[in-house]
């Protein structure tokens, strides 16, 4: 268990679901972790369960992703408590279902904002730190299924994660030779508080159960169940450690085959 011996990672959106699963996975493979998520309680209780859990280095930081300003602050922190990283994951999103014809142009920029942007400036942040101690390692964005092709209603959100597979191929490029790899992961349907929220609006728009909408998604997935954060957790891991030295720019789906289904 120490595929991440020495390794410093950040994660964001790290206090919940995909973001607190891929925490557990890199601190269970000996890395040190900064979780960063919007609220500093839930950030610091997920980072010192993670502690107790497997000993090891953890700092919860509450920042927004979107802003620039608090994730320099955010930097400031890592660099002080654990020092420069090796590991990078934007991660923090929030999922918001609209027909783009009905969508403002607010909430539309808000989507794209927290989701693109933010992941932006969280690779931009910490990998300008990485160029310049010199350090190799490893981006890793979550995109999304949506990242490949639309769907009723994801107009806003699929842009969004279309648009971290365009910056993630050019920032490969870019940083390759200074010895850092950028990757995707899209994730299918996974069984996380953005997925329950979105079984309980289906439910109330039309008029069914959140069970019977679970059911739903579950039929359509030719492995037969809801992906768990872990699922995907694993792949993150893959892209983190040595496993994918010679793997760089690319996107890996995770999502029990709903694509080929
Ligand atoms: P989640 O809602 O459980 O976790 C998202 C976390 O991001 C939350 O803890 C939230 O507080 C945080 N966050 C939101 N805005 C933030 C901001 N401005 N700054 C800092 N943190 C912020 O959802 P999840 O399913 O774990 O989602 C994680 C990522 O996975 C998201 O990018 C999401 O789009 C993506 N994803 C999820 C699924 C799925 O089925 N659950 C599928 C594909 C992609």
């Amino acid at each position: 268990a120490n595929l991440l011996a020495g390794r410093i990672a950040v994660i964001t959106g790290a206090a919940s679901g995909i973001g607190l699963a891929i925490a557990n996975r890199y601190a269970e493979q000996s890395a040190s972790l900064a979780l960063i998520d919007l609220n500093q309680d839930r950030t610091t209780a997920a980072a010192e369960s993670i502690s107790r859990r497997t000993g090891a280095r953890t700092i919860g930081i509450a920042a927004d992703v979107s802003d620039e300003k608090s994730m320099q602050r955010a930097l400031a922190l890592v660099q002080e408590t654990l020092g420069t990283s090796d590991i990078v994951v934007p991660n923090a999103g929030i999922l918001v279902l609209k027909d783009a014809l009905d969508i403002t142009v607010e909430e539309f920029d808000r989507v794209l904002r927290i989701n693109l942007t933010g992941s932006f400036l969280t690779a931009k942040v910490f990998g300008q730190a990485m160029v310049q101690a010199n350090r190799p390692g490893s981006i890793i964005f979550t995109s999304s299924l949506f990242g490949k092709r639309g769907g009723r209603g994801n107009g806003a959100y699929s842009a969004s994660k279309f648009g971290l597979i365009g910056l993630a191929q050019s920032m490969a490029a870019e940083l390759a030779p200074a010895g850092i790899r950028v990757n995707v992961v899209c994730p299918g349907q996974i069984d996380s508080d953005m997925l329950s929220q979105l079984f309980d609006d289906r439910a109330r728009d039309n008029s069914t159960t959140p069970e019977h909408e679970r059911d739903i998604f579950t039929s359509r997935i030719p492995v037969g169940r809801l992906g768990s954060p872990g699922d995907v957790a694993d792949t993150f891991l893959y892209l983190a450690s040595d496993l994918s030295a010679y793997v760089t720019g690319q996107d890996i789906t995770v999502d029990g085959g709903w694509s080929v289904g």
